[in-house]
Formats: C-alpha cells, sequence, structure tokens
C-alpha cells in the first residue's frame, strides 16, 4: 500500500487527523488496533477553543446553526482544583464554552466524516515498525489474529497511537516525565443509597470522590488516593469491584453500597511531554505527544487541538503549498500549550491534597474565583482561549497570532459569518477600505489558495487580515508587509510556471469552494473589543 499520510491510532485524535487529512483530499490511511469504537467512559468535555475550531472546520455539524443566535457572552461554572467558582465564557456569537458529549460519540463522529471524504480506516490492525526511507516511512501492522502482516509506505506518519502507543519510541522521539504521585480508579456504578453519597465532588481527609450521575440509575464514580505510595503500584493489574468498594470506603470514612459496577479503571497523574512533535517525517498529536492527570479536562480538548493545527500545515506541505518551515511551526505552536496544561494539572492536584496546612492557600483561592476578572482568566487559561500562536512575520502587528471571534459579515447574498467562511479550510483573506485593490494585487501569486472577502469596515481590526483554516489571524494591516505573511506561510510567490503546480488542498466542504469571494456591503453587526483574553465580541 501507498499514502500520502498513515495515522498510527484510530482514537479521537487520530479520526480527526484522518478526517481533516481526507477532507483536503490527503490520501490517508488510519490503523487502528482495536476492532471498534469502545463504550468505556472516558472524556466528556471540550472546552471552548477546540469548539471553536471545531465549528470552523465543520467537524461538529450538529452545532451548526446554534453559532447564529448572536446572543451574549455565554458563561458556564466550573471547577479548579475541586473548588468551584470558575467560571468560562465564551462570545455570544460562539457555541456554548463547554461542550459536554462522550468521547465514544466523538469518534463515532469523526471516523464517519474520515471514511465518507475518503480515508482508508483499517481497524483490528496494530502497528509494530517503522522504517524511514529515503522519500517516506514504511509502516507495518499486525493484524488482530496474527494472520498477516500489512505494510504501507507513506510520505508522513502520525503517531495518534495514545499513551501506550509505540510511534514515538520507534521514532527515537525521547519525553520529558513527571512521576506519579496519587492513584485514582473510575467506574459507573448505582448507588442505592444516595444518602451515603450523593452526587457531587466530596472532600474529605482522605481524599477525593467525585460522583457523577450519567443516565437512569448510572453514577460515573472517580476516586483520588493522594497517598503516594498507591500511586503506580497497582498499575499492572486490573481493578476489581472489591477494590473500588474498598477504596471508596477507605475515602468517605463509611461503607457506600456500589451495585453494578462495571467500565472499571485506574488511573494516575504520571505525564510525559515529548520532547519533539516532529522528527523528519514522523509527528505526534494527542495523547501520544503529552499525558497528564485528567483534572479539568483537558486531555481531550488539547489533542484535538494538536489535530486541527497540524491537519492543514500538513496537507498544504504535502500538495507543495506550504513554506518550507511551515510543518515546523506544529511543534513550536502545540508544544507549550500541552507544558502548560501539565503545569496546571499539577498545580490542581497539589492544591488538592488533604494536607491542613493548604487549607489557607484554597481559602484563598476560593475567594479569588469569586472575583470576576480573576476567575474569567483562569477559565480563559482551562478552555485555552487564551492561546496566541507565535507571529510568523518579522514585524507583526499586534493583531498577529490572535484567534478572530466569529462576528457576521453582510454579503450581496446575505449574512454570512466567519466560522461558514472557514469551512471550505481555505485561508480567508479579509480586506476593506480603499486600500483593499493593493492588498489583492499583493496577494496575486498566492490567489489560488486564498479565498478573498471584500468588506466595508471591519473597526476597530485593521482594514486587511489574513485568517488560517482554524481561526488564528496569520496577518494583519500594520505591520510586515501582506506578501511577507504569504510567504512565511505558503513560500515564496511562484512564476506562472510554477503556480500551475501549486494546487489548492481539496477542500471539506466543496459546496462553497465555487465562490472565492464574497462582496460584504454592510459592516460587521459585533462590535469587537481588545480585553485582556484577547480579541472578543461584544
Ligand atoms: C479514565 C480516563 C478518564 C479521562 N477523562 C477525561 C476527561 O474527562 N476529559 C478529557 O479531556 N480527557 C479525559 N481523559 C483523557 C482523554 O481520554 C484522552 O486525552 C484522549 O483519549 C486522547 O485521545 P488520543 O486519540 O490521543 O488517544 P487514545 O484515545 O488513547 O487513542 C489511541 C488509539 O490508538 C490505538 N493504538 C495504540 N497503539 C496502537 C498501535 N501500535 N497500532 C495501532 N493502534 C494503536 C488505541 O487502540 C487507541 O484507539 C481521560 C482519560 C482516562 C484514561
Amino acid at each position: 500500500m501507498r499514502a500520502d499520510v498513515v495515522v498510527v491510532g484510530g482514537g479521537p485524535v487520530g479520526l480527526l487527523v484522518a478526517a481533516e487529512l481526507a477532507g483536503f483530499g490527503v490520501r490517508t490511511v488510519v490503523f487502528e488496533a482495536e476492532p471498534a469504537v469502545s463504550d468505556r467512559p472516558r472524556a466528556t468535555t471540550v472546552h471552548a477553543r477546540a469548539v471553536q475550531c471545531l465549528v470552523r472546520r465543520g467537524r461538529l455539524p450538529w452545532l451548526a446553526p446554534l453559532h447564529q443566535k448572536w446572543g451574549r457572552e455565554v458563561t458556564r461554572s466550573f471547577r479548579f482544583a475541586g473548588i468551584s467558582g470558575l467560571t468560562i465564557s465564551a462570545p455570544g456569537t460562539e457555541p456554548e464554552p463547554l461542550l459536554k458529549c462522550p468521547q465514544r460519540d466523538l469518534e463515532r463522529e469523526f471516523e464517519a466524516q474520515a471514511l465518507a471524504a475518503g480515508a482508508r480506516i483499517l481497524r483490528g490492525y496494530r502497528v509494530e515498525k517503522l522504517r524511514m526511507e529515503a522519500d517516506g516511512v514504511q509502516v507495518t501492522a499486525r493484524a488482530r489474529d496474527a494472520r498477516e502482516d500489512v505494510a504501507c509506505t507513506a510520505s508522513y506518519v502520525v503517531g495518534a497511537d495514545g499513551a501506550r502507543g509505540v510511534v514515538r519510541e520507534l521514532a527515537g522521539i525521547g519525553s520529558a516525565t513527571w512521576p506519579a504521585t496519587v492513584s485514582s480508579m473510575m467506574g459507573l456504578v448505582a448507588l442505592p443509597d444516595r444518602d451515603r453519597l450523593g452526587p457531587g465532588w466530596h472532600r474529605t481527609p482522605r481524599g477525593w470522590i467525585v460522583a457523577t450521575p450519567v443516565s437512569g440509575e448510572d453514577v460515573s464514580l472517580r476516586t483520588l488516593n493522594p497517598d503516594p505510595a498507591n500511586a503506580r503500584t497497582a498499575r499492572a493489574s486490573a481493578p476489581t469491584p472489591e477494590e473500588l468498594r474498598r477504596e471508596v470506603a477507605w475515602i468517605a470514612g463509611h461503607e457506600v453500597a456500589l451495585r453494578r459496577p462495571r467500565w472499571l479503571s485506574r488511573f494516575d497523574d504520571f505525564a510525559r511531554l515529548a520532547r519533539g512533535y516532529r522528527r523528519g517525517r514522523v509527528l505526534l498529536v494527542g495523547d501520544a505527544a503529552h499525558i497528564h492527570f485528567p483534572i479539568g479536562g483537558q486531555g481531550l480538548s488539547t489533542g484535538l487541538l494538536d489535530a486541527i493545527d497540524l491537519s492543514w500545515k500538513l496537507a498544504f506541505t504535502i500538495r507543495g503549498s506550504a513554506a518550507a518551515d511551515l510543518l515546523d511551526s506544529y511543534d513550536a505552536e502545540r508544544r507549550p500549550a500541552a507544558l502548560r496544561v501539565i503545569g496546571n494539572t499539577r498545580g490542581q492536584l497539589l492544591l488538592m491534597r488533604p494536607d491542613p496546612d493548604l487549607a489557607p492557600v484554597r481559602g484563598m483561592l476560593a475567594e479569588r474565583l469569586a472575583a470576576e476578572q480573576f476567575s474569567a482568566r483562569l477559565g480563559a487559561a482551562i478552555s485555552a482561549q487564551d492561546t496566541v500562536v507565535p507571529a510568523r512575520t518579522a514585524h507583526p502587528s499586534p493583531w498577529e497570532g490572535r484567534f478572530l471571534p466569529n462576528r457576521r459579515l453582510e454579503t450581496r447574498r446575505g449574512p454570512i459569518d466567519v466560522i461558514s467562511l472557514l469551512r471550505p479550510g481555505r485561508p480567508l483573506l479579509v480586506l476593506s477600505g480603499p486600500g483593499a485593490d493593493a492588498y489583492r494585487r499583493q496577494a496575486a501569486p498566492w490567489a489560488r489558495l486564498l479565498r478573498v472577502v471584500h468588506a466595508a469596515a471591519l473597526d476597530p481590526l485593521p482594514e486587511a487580515l489574513l485568517l488560517r483554516p482554524d481561526g488564528y489571524i496569520g496577518w494583519a494591516a500594520g505591520g510586515s508587509a501582506l506578501a511577507d505573511a504569504l510567504t512565511a506561510y505558503f513560500g515564496p510567490p511562484v512564476g506562472a510556471e510554477a503556480s500551475s503546480k501549486t494546487r489548492a488542498p481539496r477542500s471539506a466542504d466543496r459546496s462553497t469552494e465555487a465562490s472565492t469571494e464574497e462582496i460584504a456591503t454592510l459592516g460587521s453587526t459585533c462590535r469587537s473589543s481588545v480585553t485582556t483574553r484577547g480579541i472578543r465580541s461584544a
């Protein structure tokens, strides 16, 4: 077999990479060890910035009509280190800041999207070998029944094989690690006596129990045992219902009847960050690149953001429409993000220790969380909405690298918003004012790649903006020249002969691709303001 990209691992992150790449017209093969998506409960939360990027890429179609409600900022409450009061907000022009969705449903959705876009998904194949060749990587996978090996040579390999995957080591990518200090158990149970353990977060002198009603009588139980002696000791053995009962009784300080325990698992706070997300033709995403304790529901969101960031850069690179170092910007943008998440999960666990000496610190934090600005800033960090990607031009405008919240543009065909304009996956050049023609001329050598939109006024934004397919501002008027930014992203201008080789990546949404230009006759009806959290619509 030959492919442009082999994705190793068909968890949520690998399947999203496959859906994205195939949507861009990249020949993609996925090897997944398991025969089907598992019903095992794992992540349930997707945070705001991941949701915002996913809707821009058309990956959450059921949310599409909702972001057009143009309401006021939506705020949801969350916890930090088990302390309530954290607020996570999103502009009213965006979807809800917290998407509650079982991980398995997302996996099924991304798998269906990947297949519909033409990706080949080989389930029941475990990758065992990588061989680097002059112009690609040969990947060898063994079938579940061990009767056959399959080999596929690809230009690039994406390791999306999770915490226990093999790609990182086979590619010789080292990692920084942080040892485990706490242990946790998780399971679905029925609690016949809710007076003994009600729903919610329970802190005791011995640890934490979180009981979250799921559906019917089912309750998801998670324990946190801060005794470092327990961390990592029992990992080799599968947890038993009796062990979960004992752990819950010990932390609660009394017996709690647990009925129908199932999907038991254990985990700890061992953390790891790959020392590089790229080695030659091998790239890492999701849990294969970073793991940490699942407090604050950030693991899945971080991985999904990796997938979105990597996929368009890889697609443009494969199709010859990217600057030589664009793919390296994936590591530069995403590895620091994972390091921050590892830091905040370790910090939260420290604060969750039952040590009475920590009570004043927890008290102070609870007070601070009650203050709107502090809570909002922390919420922006947990939801990754404070992310600013590094500028790629020498003299960036202050807008470069920030995320542009959704806003409405009136066009001759009626209103259209930024989310809809980005869906085909083309970089978007938004022009307004008398200088528009000059910017168009500068962008002419890259015209085949871009979608150009004219708007009457972008106030208070600059008169011209280049948006990346993920919604971040790649360039804005007021700094380096537009041509410098286009060169930094998509390579130097090409002559007529060379430009015929520069193909625009195939759109995931071909219905809007035909129209590469929309004329906005009115300015946006949403005013924007610069705040501590970046640019927000008001
Ligand atoms: C108990 C638990 C609770 C969690 N709760 C949350 C939460 O509430 N919120 C949150 O955001 N995150 C949570 N997480 C983390 C979240 O589930 C992960 O971050 C997410 O699954 C990462 O997705 P992934 O695709 O990178 O890796 P995975 O989901 O691990 O997928 C990797 C895939 O690769 C396959 N694979 C592995 N090796 C090979 C191989 N050699 N060949 C072929 N295929 C291979 C595996 O079968 C698997 O399907 C939780 C994790 C656990 C364990």
